[in-house]
């Protein structure tokens, strides 16, 4: 963004717990919600005489995310000690990559506010252990050392996003990715998936300074966040050039500003003697290739271009991998299917069944519904044998019992009455019942025919095809003088 007065960059700094077993250099097991302090040994302790070992899930997880992200590979790569000192670091270091990480550039593409595909490029991507989680409770310090040693992948982007929105954009196609290629399960309220972001303005072309904001656990906070530091440094009228750390308070909605030197520990590199350089044998790339899938923003695009789908369509459906699969499925059960066969899938595939899986409490996994089933059940509504609500009813049944779209319309009596005859039958006995209002439409009060219509509806159950049922309606209340008042002569 360019105001004029400042101009705004962007980058994240994303700490990606990695799906492994156990935890990154021990075989303590990488698990949230056990009793604190339990999965622990000497290693992850980092008691004297103890040699960590590289956990082989972790850097092929580490793989699959440089090849995800079309990133340089490299073997071998170095772990370095971070040097500090503090209660969620027993060993008074952390492991990290620092100058040779494991992967560097690399971009990520996300679909940005216009809806257009960008490309965020990627510095670099290095593997390093987790420190101890610490919570305060009345005056005290808890210190959980379940969490010191669990795997992650820091990934930091280049600074290249001018709008807040773009950087939740981003983020939120990053964590996606993470979570569909098995890297990182996401969960942002555990810490799984943590964002920070540093923001740089640039004010009448001088630079005033970098915030680094933290704590950030959850999209709207991130948000919020960065548009509260942006408005803070725009007010400020000295002319000055600052670093600041900005730990954001979700819940006061409002960030505690620290100046860099009071607040960050003068850290300290140095090569880790303990670990030998990572070379990647042949076996991991392989392992990280055969994990490798196609990205939800290509398949977002693919389906877009394949299906004729919206983009506002292929983006829902692509948020959710089983609704995504389940579509093809049905796409596969109907090869020459149209667009609107298509749209009709997705619309219910998004909405409807969604809905209905969570009223009946049931996973995604355990919808028995087959999709050759699902494509007979659009069938129906395509070819309005089916209304929207009776086909909500008929999957309804399919989900808890089971049965075929069809013969289940049959047997619960709720297929559409196109029939003329039957639909005419039906106008001509309602008629009789609302002839105050028939007389009303009769001396020219038009709006009363809504009223006919759905009292004719109602009388046919719901069944009756409301197109034709409109049509046989109107041209029932032009001839029902005629026909049945034809001896009192003078119309
Ligand atoms: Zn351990």
């Amino acid at each position: 963004m360019s105001s004029g007065l400042s101009d705004i960059r962007i980058g994240l700094e994303i700490h990606a717990r990695l799906c492994t077993e156990s935890k990154a250099f021990c075989s303590c097991p990488n698990r949230s919600g056990d009793p604190p302090n339990t999965n622990v040994c000497p290693v992850c302790l980092g008691l004297p005489g103890t040699l960590p070992q590289p956990n082989e899930s972790m850097v092929t997880l580490a793989v699959v995310a440089a090849l995800a992200f079309s990133a340089a590979i490299h073997s071998p790569s170095h772990f370095s000690r971070k040097l500090y000192s503090y209660p969620d670091l027993p060993k008074g270091y952390q492991i990290t990559q620092f100058d040779s990480p494991i992967s560097t550039g690399g971009f990520l593409r996300y679909r940005g506010r216009d809806q257009g595909i960008h490309r965020l490029p990627l510095w670099r991507m290095h593997l390093e252990e987790d420190a101890a989680g610490l919570s305060y409770a009345e005056g005290n310090v808890h210190v959980d050392y379940n969490r010191s040693g669990l795997p992650l992948l820091e990934i930091v982007t280049s600074p290249a996003l001018t709008q807040p929105e773009d950087a939740v954009l981003a983020a939120k196609e990053l964590r996606r990715s993470l979570m569909h290629l098995g890297i990182c399960d996401g969960r942002m309220a555990e810490g799984s998936f943590r964002c920070d972001v540093n923001v740089s303005i640039t004010r009448d072309g001088r630079d005033s300074g970098r915030s680094e904001i933290k704590n950030l656990n959850s999209f709207a906070a991130m948000r919020r966040a960065m548009q509260w530091e942006i408005e803070r440094r725009n007010e400020m009228t000295e002319d000055y050039e600052e670093n600041v750390t900005l730990h954001w308070d979700e819940a006061q909605r409002r960030g505690e500003v620290m100046r860099r030197k009071e607040s960050v520990h003068e850290y300290r590199f140095a090569g880790d003697p303990d670990l030998p350089p990572l070379h990647l044998d042949v076996a991991i790339p392989e392992k990280a290739g055969a994990a490798l899938k196609e990205l939800p923003v290509d398949r977002e695009q693919r389906l877009l271009s394949d299906y004729g789908l919206s983009a506002n369509a292929a983006v829902l459906l692509c948020d959710n991998t089983h609704a995504a699969d389940y579509f093809e499925q049905t796409m596969r059960c109907r090869r020459n299917s149209s667009e609107p066969f298509a749209a009709l899938a997705a619309k219910w595939l998004t909405g409807e069944i969604p809905r209905q899986l969570r009223a009946a409490r049931l996973p995604w996994s355990e919808f028995s519904v087959t999709s050759a089933s699902f494509a007979d059940l659009l069938d129906l509504i395509m070819n309005e044998t089916l209304s929207d609500a009776a086909a909500r009813t008929v999957l309804e049944t399919m989900i808890v019992s089971g049965g075929e779209a069809e013969k289940l319309a049959q047997t619960l009596g709720l297929t559409q009455i196109q029939d003329i005859q039957e639909i005419d039958r039906i106008i001509a006995e309602v008629l009789p019942r609302v002839s105050a209002q028939v007389d009303a439409w009769k001396k020219g009060r038009k709006q009363v025919f809504t009223y006919i219509m759905g009292t004719v509806l109602r009388h046919g159950n719901g069944r009756l095809h409301p197109a034709t049922t409109s049509e046989r309606l109107g041209a029932a209340l032009e001839t029902y003088g005629e026909t049945t008042h034809n001896t009192q002569g003078s119309n």
